[in-house]
């Protein structure tokens, strides 16, 4: 039979899978004799089959889980029921990810009115006895058996208002008594069946409660937020209970080994006296900075300095860990890598690497490529005017600006009618998951440096201000601060590098690449095998991707240069074009346009390639639709409003995506191709001359058969020997193809025997392989998500089963027949970490993104190296 429980002192940290990642890292403390409170796991497997079985245990399990219970009452002289010296325990979730807050705890499990007497004598602290007691009943009341949170509170405010008290610490032991009868009769109402007083029959309900809660909803939205699977199910830990709220020498408290904002090497850190762990982390008091603790408890500090600088040495890696201060004994709960941000991380893995302390190839390991964006968010301009309204705490770095909102909710229904929020809590609380996840920013009243608010933003790479001298009322949905007062929808801008709070929104600029981060860039290209390119059809997103990495262009979306304005109009009047003449009139006034364009982006990817697609405009999106653009465009054609309105008529398609789009369009208007293919070579010829030295390379888009092909490269042939003839200057250039319907890929052998470069549409292959509208896909796919149909977006990342296939197959036949065909990607997918070490293992040259994703994709390509060797290895 499977081992299903084990004693801290039985498991270690390479268990994590299986005791989740608190129990394996308590077990390996306790292997290393660190002060932790004794306690066993219960094996994430045995979650699983729970959940599986109905919520039933597994068989034999309960028995081994009470000879662990045996063996802690051994390790700690204390026993459960004994009224002199009880055992009290915590039973805490602990998963292989760490799901901070998201799933349920039970503390000061083992009190009933035997044990809570034997509590108060022993310490003669029977207030403390009383108050430990109505915690575990309201906890366990709410969490195991389903009787609502409000319900306890509305009893406490009712005594206290009878009592004329106002705090919670002003209520006395019997006054706490009193309100454990009145708990426990609202549970017995409530429940229907009396409170449990037997600590083995109330372990049991916690431990199933745990359990259950990996299937709360709030645990499911924070597990597709970060990616985590569905399947993996938590463990439960049961620890001996140690108490930071015995009075003015017991403490609690959660600190880094180093800074998870800046990751600036030095402890960091919070704590407060008197108090339990959930007080620090809910920000409901704020705590003290750890420096005071130097000063307030010298011989505890540096137990503790010392503790924390040998676990990251141990686990290599920063670590961030809670403790407790237990009448001047110090023990320490949990320890676990901390969430930091993509600044810390990258400052934190280059600092590693001077010390000896982890390999380049860790460092690259250790940075999520997803999280580097943030590096390259915008900052609040050093010019800008700044009008501070409130100051707070800098909980997680960047600047944001939006409009305020008071609660999750309206911060997702602002959200999802495209506005940019901030969300403003007194206090967050992982109820307000969702709503940070969607929001630009969040701002707190309450709360450290270590509350929910600041570590949840900064383990999104959102920014945050916590603990801020504001003032919330959340049902007026206005905060005050000094003479201002801030209503919902109005706009601020949130400074998280300094915790300022700003009027309005202030202008910012794009962050460079620099320092650490230029480090951590050099070394992934040291390592991967795959080129960095970028999606750009501006000379401005072409610089800026330089700076960003960018080794040349794989996609210009020739469309897209006449999105503004003033160019709409001639894109349209030669799509409206009713005869040859019409449109080559027309084209000969986009010409000019599209040339000098390209000469741009020529000069800014001078001695890199650059890959020009033809237009490929899905027409609805370039179509007229307000009457004000078909009359002006009617006077531009010499026609009337009815003739312009019926030509647009007569354009409309039921299914655009898959219409007159891509090379159909050029097949039916070739002049379209020569006049690209003119300007793409004039461009060129002219910067050449000018010293720039350029590599175009002509693409055709939406190719389904190579004839297409073969009729398409040859008027692009003779169009580009006719520019060079008469200019007199030599080009060299290439002609490829799209890869993005399934056709094409099925019938590689006869499209590589054509193209000179393949460069994969993943967007439109996408679209194609599963049947889903690009545009309408957002209709159903989270309701697919949610059903657990689908695992992920197949438009953001690669689905490797179904379209992976026609990419692995079609590369396979094509490099059979021409071994040295270049190969790219150009799809959305070329940007994404997971499609990225795809492409590489399939071989790829090169990958194609969005200019601020070039670095993500410099450091995705090295991980995929360095997965790969470990796989080899
Ligand atoms: C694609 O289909 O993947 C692609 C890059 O082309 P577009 O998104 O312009 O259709
Ligand atoms: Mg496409």
């Amino acid at each position: 039979m499977k081992k299903m429980v084990y004693d801290f002192s039985e498991g270690n940290a390479s268990q994590k899978s299986l005791l989740g990642g608190k129990g394996a890292n308590l077990a390996e403390m306790t292997r290393l004799g660190f002060p932790v409170p004794s306690g066993f796991t219960i094996t994430t497997e045995v979650c699983v089959d729970f959940l599986e079985n109905e919520n039933e245990f597994p068989k034999g399990m309960w028995e081994e889980v009470i000879k662990k219970v045996r063996l802690l009452e051994k390790t700690t002289g204390k026993k459960f029921s004994d009224p002199k010296n009880p055992l009290l325990v915590s039973v805490r979730s602990g998963a292989v990810f760490s799901m901070p807050g998201m799933m349920d705890t039970v503390l000061n499990l083992g009190l009933n009115f035997e044990t809570v007497e034997g509590i108060a004598k022993k310490t003669g602290n029977p207030r403390f006895a009383w108050d430990s007691f109505r915690r575990f009943v309201h906890m366990y009341g709410d969490v195991v058996l389903g009787v609502e949170h409000e319900l306890f509170e509305e009893e406490i405010t009712k005594i206290k208002e009878k009592k004329g008290k106002k705090l919670d610490t002003e209520l006395t032991a019997d006054e706490w008594k009193s309100i454990v009868r009145a708990f426990l009769e609202i549970i017995e109402k409530k429940h229907g069946k009396p409170f449990p007083m037997d600590p083995i029959e109330q372990l049991k309900g916690a431990v199933k409660a745990v359990f259950s809660s990996w299937g709360n909803a709030r645990a499911i939205k924070y597990r597709e937020i970060h990616g985590i699977p569905h399947d993996l199910g938590t463990a439960v830990n049961i620890q001996a209970m140690v108490f930071g709220n015995l009075g003015e020498t017991s403490g609690t408290g959660v600190a880094f080994t180093r800074d998870p904002g800046t990751g600036e090497k030095k402890f960091f850190g919070e704590y407060l006296m008197n108090a339990q762990g959930e007080d620090v982390v809910a920000g409901i008091r704020t705590p003290h900075d750890i420096e005071e603790l130097k000063k307030a408890m010298p011989k505890i500090y540096k137990e503790l300095y010392g503790l924390q600088e040998k676990l990251e040495k141990h686990f290599r890696d920063m670590q961030d860990l809670e403790f407790t201060i237990e009448e001047e004994k110090l023990f320490l709960l949990q320890t676990r890598n901390g969430k930091r941000t993509a600044k810390s991380a990258v400052r934190i893995a280059v600092d590693m690497v001077k010390e000896n302390l982890i390999t380049k190839e860790e460092a690259l390991m250790r940075i999520d490529p997803k999280s580097i964006d943030q590096l390259l968010h915008p900052q609040i301009s050093p010019k800008a005017d700044r009008i501070v309204i409130a100051k707070g705490l800098p909980a997680s770095p960047g600047a944001a600006s939006g409009k305020v909102v008071f609660s999750a909710d309206d911060a997702e229904i602002w959200a999802n009618r495209g506005e940019a929020v901030i969300l403003v809590r007194q206090e967050t609380s992982p109820e307000d998951v969702h709503g940070m996840h969607v929001s630009k920013g969040i701002l707190t009243q309450t709360g450290g440096m270590t509350s929910h608010a600041a570590v949840v933003a900064r383990g999104m790479g959102k920014c945050c201000v916590s603990g801020a001298n504001i003032s919330v009322n959340t049902k007026a949905k206005k905060f005050t601060a000094g003479k201002y007062i801030v209503s919902e929808g109005d706009i601020i801008t949130l400074d998280g590098n300094l915790g300022h709070v700003l009027f309005g929104n202030v202008e910012k600029i794009p962050a460079e690449i620099h320092g650490d981060f230029e480090i951590i860039l050099s070394w992934a290209d040291e390592v991967r095998k795959l080129k960095i390119r970028t999606n750009a059809d501006t000379p401005l997103d072409a610089r800026r991707a330089r700076e960003f990495g960018a080794e040349g262009i794989g996609l210009c979306r020739t469309e897209h240069m006449f999105f503004d304005v003033d160019r709409i109009e001639k894109m349209r009047q030669m799509i409206l074009s009713e005869t040859k003449e019409e449109r080559e009139k027309a084209l000969q006034d986009l010409l000019p346009h599209q040339r000098s364009d390209f000469e741009e982006i020529f000069k800014a990817m001078d001695g890199l390639p650059v890959t020009i697609r033809f237009i490929d405009p899905p027409l609805h999106e370039f179509l007229p639709q307000k009457k004000s653009d078909l009359e002006s465009l009617a006077k531009k054609f010499g026609k009337t409003l009815e003739e312009i309105q019926n030509r647009v008529e007569s354009l409309h398609e039921v299914n655009p995506m898959l219409g007159h789009r891509g090379c159909r369009l050029m097949i039916t208007y070739p002049e379209i191709i020569e006049m690209q293919t003119r300007a793409v070579i004039e461009a060129a010829i002219n910067m050449k001359k000018k010293g720039v030295t350029v590599y175009p390379e002509l693409m055709i888009p939406l190719v389904g058969d190579e004839k297409e092909l073969i009729f398409l490269k040859k008027i692009l042939l003779f169009e580009a020997e006719q520019v060079i003839a008469e200019e007199g200057v030599k080009i060299d250039f290439s002609v490829g193809t799209m890869m993005e319907t399934p056709r094409a890929c099925l019938i590689s052998e006869e499209i590589a025997k054509e193209a000179e470069f393949y460069s994969y549409g993943t967007n439109d292959l996408t679209q194609m392989t599963f049947g889903f509208s690009r545009d309408d896909v957002g209709k159903f796919l989270p309701h697919y998500k949610e059903l657990g149909l689908i695992e992920k977006d197949p438009f953001a990342s690669i689905d490797e089963k179904g379209v992976g296939k026609l990419v692995r197959e079609s590369v396979a036949t094509a490099r059979k027949h021409k071994p040295k065909l270049k190969i790219g990607v150009c799809g959305e997918h070329g940007g994404d970490p997971a499609s990225i070490d795809f492409f590489h293992r399939m071989g790829f040259n090169y990958v194609s993104c969005s200019p601020f994703r070039v670095p993500v994709a410099r450091l995705a390509a090295a991980q995929a190296v360095i997965r790969e060797r470990k796989l080899k290895k």
